[in-house]
């Protein structure tokens, strides 16, 4: 089953909501057009199907003449025929009743349901008159829409997080970019309904990808650091979406070499312009730098990740009522810095997904979400408050002897920092250096100094067994 979603633009500039109005004023006039041809048993006769009404069209080069993008015309008189087919259907009904009444003989019926059903009423001369009793002429009275094929818009998620819709303007190549207020990018074929300067996206998804109960949240309270390989490392040591690093490596590896092939073909391309021999480089444009499909992939990928992600969120939210948290939705990376660096691109990109699904499925799930002041709880001891070192994913703390899992080191110190009497959320990066290290001294002075002794350590490891999953 297919259940409608619908995005909302956001801060949408009246320039762009006028470009799309114009756009959608002008379809409306296609629209009025295929109903005004087809919309009635004198236009149609029977049968005839949206294909043929398509190329009739686009023979007599009818997309120029409204002033809209081929695409656009094409894809709304699939719509406007699709609107007329539902009215020509409704009077089906009538028409069915009608013979009915007419006969008892089940094999003339079945003939008539057969011809009815088959769009062959029109050599019937009772169906031809049924049809045109019951099938009203219809007129069309939509000029606020813009009917967006899979294929011809983008989503592009920006430095902030924020989600882009970009959709064709009126001109070739002219994209239109709608900020959006969700950060689920809408997917299939769009409908853009333009209503008081906001622009409503709807789509379908398919219902079986929706949760089919409201599960409520665990009791406990955990920490959680998110990371590249797994997408959440809980304060008990687990792990949450543990294909994450693999879904972006493979991507990432992907991308880099399409993106090589891709050079060398523009560069093949550009030789052959150059020597004059420009249907090649045509040819190579159209059939091999094209952007169809490299969209739908893209697409296809971030599904995968958010599903992941998601997954991930509802396994910690399974067991905790209170998700102590990095505040995810600070201090992202500006773009520009990222420059064509791709993991981090899709690093910057994941963590505002993971930001995404913290706060959502906690909304969902009556879960609280407690955002901390994260500084440094990747770089210090949980145990002791020391600096130690980080190397890959083992965090060594010297002054303890021990290693670290640094996710599970992270998200111990995450949950301590809430009710940590000196860190707040806002404390500055320095601040809470110095916190830490003076906290680390005044620990030190009164420590004896066989502490760091194996013997103490291998003691002290024995309390906590499932905190440290590696040790020296
Ligand atoms: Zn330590």
């Amino acid at each position: 089953m297919k259940v409608t979603r619908i995005a909302y633009s956001t801060a949408l500039n009246p320039g762009k909501y006028a470009v799309l109005q114009e756009q959608a004023r002008r379809l409306g006039r296609v629209r009025g057009e295929v109903w005004q041809r087809y919309g009635s048993i004198g236009g149609v006769g029977s049968g005839l199907r949206h294909r043929q009404v398509r190329d009739q069209w686009l023979a007599e080069d009818t997309p120029v003449s409204f002033g809209v993008l081929a695409n656009a015309w094409k894809e709304t008189v699939r719509d406007a025929m699709g609107d007329i087919t539902a009215n020509r259907e409704a009077a089906k009904v009538q028409v069915r009743r009608a013979i009915v009444r007419r006969t008892d003989d089940p094999v003339q019926r079945k003939r008539m349901f057969d011809a009815l059903e088959a769009d062959r009423w029109a050599d019937d001369p009772f169906l031809a008159r049924q049809m045109r009793r019951h099938w009203k002429r219809g007129r069309n009275r939509t000029h606020d829409q813009i009917v967006v094929r899979a294929d011809n818009y983008n989503n592009a998620v920006d430095g902030r997080g924020r989600l882009w819709l970009v959709v064709p303007g009126l001109e070739p190549r002219k994209m239109v970019r709608i900020p959006l207020s969700t950060t689920v990018a809408p997917t299939g074929t769009l409908r853009l309904i333009l209503r008081g300067g906001r622009v409503e996206v709807h789509y379908q998804i398919d219902a079986a990808h929706l949760p089919s109960s409201r599960r409520s949240c665990g009791e406990a309270t955990v920490g959680v650091d998110k990371g590249y390989t797994e997408a959440l490392t809980d304060s008990d040591g687990e792990p949450h979406g543990e294909r994450l690093g693999e879904l972006l490596t493979s991507e990432s590896d992907r991308l880099k070499e399409r993106n090589r092939r891709r050079a060398k073909l523009r560069s093949i391309a550009n030789t052959a312009a150059a020597r004059g021999n420009h249907a090649k480089a045509q040819r190579i444009k159209v059939n091999n730098l094209g952007t169809a499909k490299r969209d739908r992939q893209a697409t296809r990928h971030r599904a995968r990740v958010r599903t992941e992600i998601f997954t991930a969120v509802h396994e910690v939210i399974d067991k905790a009522a209170t998700i102590v948290a990095e505040d995810l939705t600070k201090r992202f990376t500006a773009r520009k810095k990222l420059g064509k660096n791709i993991n981090r691109r899709l690093a910057a990109w994941t963590k505002g997904v993971t930001a995404e699904a913290l706060k959502n499925v906690s909304e969902r799930r009556g879960s609280a979400l407690v955002p901390v002041n994260a500084a440094y709880t990747s770089q210090t001891c949980h145990r002791c408050g020391r600096f130690g070192r980080r190397s890959g994913d083992r965090f060594y703390c010297t002054a303890c002897g021990v290693v670290w899992q640094a996710d599970v080191n992270a998200a111990i110190n995450i949950l301590h920092r809430l009710g940590d009497p000196d860190i707040a959320l806002h404390t500055p990066h320095q601040r809470v250096k110095q916190i830490l290290q003076d906290r680390a001294d005044r620990h030190r002075t009164r420590l004896p100094v066989q502490d760091s002794s194996p013997a103490t350590t291998a003691r002290r490891r024995a309390k906590h067994p499932n905190r440290s999953t590696m040790s020296n």
